[in-house]
């Protein structure tokens, strides 16, 4: 476990976090260096010896320089969403002959940093985007390899604004309508069509739905390979959930590779996976500090000094997290509180009606499973300066991302 009460005060790993937001400050994001590494090599060694595979970490999960170094050095591979995330990805060691492309609105421009840069494929969205690659690729004098998504259509019983696999959403291409788009695709220049992929969600929590997906994916390429399209790579995306309540059961990562294997074998395919949350979430906290304690009627509100602009997930999905006391002290009242931020908004919450054991004014608060879209979604709302991010490594830590400052709130106004 990458957090866990020793004597009474919570660690990570072998760091006091009492001792981290002293030095450090509050808010505060902490990462294990271990928890992001077991889960990674969870994924790949999971799979059969004799299965071709690519971990491609989802960048947009936690893109931190060092956390990406991390995953780089492990030997993963990286799925990105922006000509922004590929920077990142390169200057953080990324091997770019490892990187797939996805995302329904790349640019031209973007396609054409991504080419430059020698990244191993697009997983492309829509047939415009499939004419620009063949259009980029031919001015730069070099073949693109692309992936199409499919849209599998399976429901994958998530939260609706992190479910991407069903038809009404505005992710990838109609899986029925596949066949007629690889032949056009195939009949580009300057590209190399020779995969297949998908993504239909995230924080799923039974896989059967993404398996489901996967045997509609495999389907779809007999149908191919039957048509004489040279299929040799698939992309099964990322999805996989973690438990946020501690009564949530976590699908297991070890087991769902095994589902992957069962159903790969003799195929002859090399196959990608694209984890974001189920590598980074849990091995991420949010640390904070009590303000103050106020109450409205019957109701209490314990303000601390985290809020929506630090952690969005609350405010945009209804997402639990746990929040504990840094400190845990024998004999503390259970009270139902709502914990907030000091930001302008009724939403700005990051727990409601919890209950908790009751805390002081100055204790400090761990947001549990904040690695995953944590930091990345912050903002600057209400000028607030941005958290600081902690890499925590056995007994050592260091500061990864500075804590903004006022200068760093204006610096790019004229
Ligand atoms: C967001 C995303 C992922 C990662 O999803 P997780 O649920 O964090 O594992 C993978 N692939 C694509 C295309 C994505 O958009």
């Amino acid at each position: 476990m990458s957090f866990e009460y020793r004597n009474g005060s919570l660690y990570c790993e072998s760091v006091p976090l009492a001792e981290i937001a002293a030095s450090a400050g509050t808010p505060c994001y902490v990462y294990s260096t271990a928890g992001i590494l077991s889960r990674f090599l969870e994924y790949d060694s999971s799979f059969d010896a004799n299965q071709p595979h690519t971990v491609c970490y989802a960048v947009k999960a936690n893109s931190n320089l060092s956390v990406l170094r991390l995953l780089a050095q492990a030997g993963a591979g990286f799925d990105i969403v922006s000509a922004g995330e590929l920077y990142r990805v390169l200057r953080a060691g990324g091997d770019p002959s490892q990187v797939v492309f996805s995302g329904v609105g790349k640019t031209f421009a973007e396609i054409d940093y991504a080419l430059k840069s020698g990244i191993h494929s697009f997983n492309c969205e829509s047939e415009t985007e499939i004419e620009w690659i063949s259009e980029c690729a031919t001015r730069q004098g070099k073949e693109a390899r692309i992936a199409l998504r499919v849209n599998p259509d399976v429901d994958a019983a998530t939260h609706p604004y992190i479910s991407t696999g069903l038809k009404e959403n505005k992710f990838g291409i109609d899986i029925a309508l596949a066949e007629e788009a690889y032949r056009k695709a195939n009949a580009l220049p300057g590209l190399i069509v020779d995969s297949v992929s998908c993504h239909i969600g995230s924080q799923i929590l039974n896989p059967t739905s993404m398996l489901e997906a996967v045997d509609r994916v495999l389907a779809l390429i007999e149908r191919l390979r039957d048509q004489g399209v040279r299929i040799t790579h698939v992309d099964l995306g990322g999805g996989l959930g973690i438990a946020y309540k501690p009564n949530d059961a976590t699908p297991s990562i070890r087991e769902y590779i095994g589902q992957l294997n069962a159903r790969l074998a003799g195929r002859n395919l090399h196959v990608a996976v694209e984890p974001g949350r189920s590598l980074v979430a849990e091995s991420g906290v949010l640390l904070s500090k009590v303000i103050l304690h106020k109450h409205n009627g019957s109701k209490l509100f314990t303000v601390i000094d985290a809020a929506m602009n630090d952690l969005m997930r609350p405010a945009l999905y209804q997402a639990h997290h746990e929040i504990q006391p840094v400190h845990q002290h024998q004999g503390r009242d259970t009270v139902t509180a709502d914990i907030v931020g000091p930001v302008c908004e009724s939403g700005d919450f990051l727990a409601k009606d919890r209950q908790m054991p009751s805390v002081e004014i100055g204790e400090l608060l761990a947001i549990r499973d904040a690695g995953a879209y944590g930091f990345v979604m912050s903002s600057n709302y209400n000028s607030r300066p941005r958290a600081a991010e902690v890499l925590v490594d056995g007994s050592s830590w260091k500061i990864v991302r500075e804590r903004e400052t006022f200068e760093d709130l204006i610096q790019n106004e004229l």
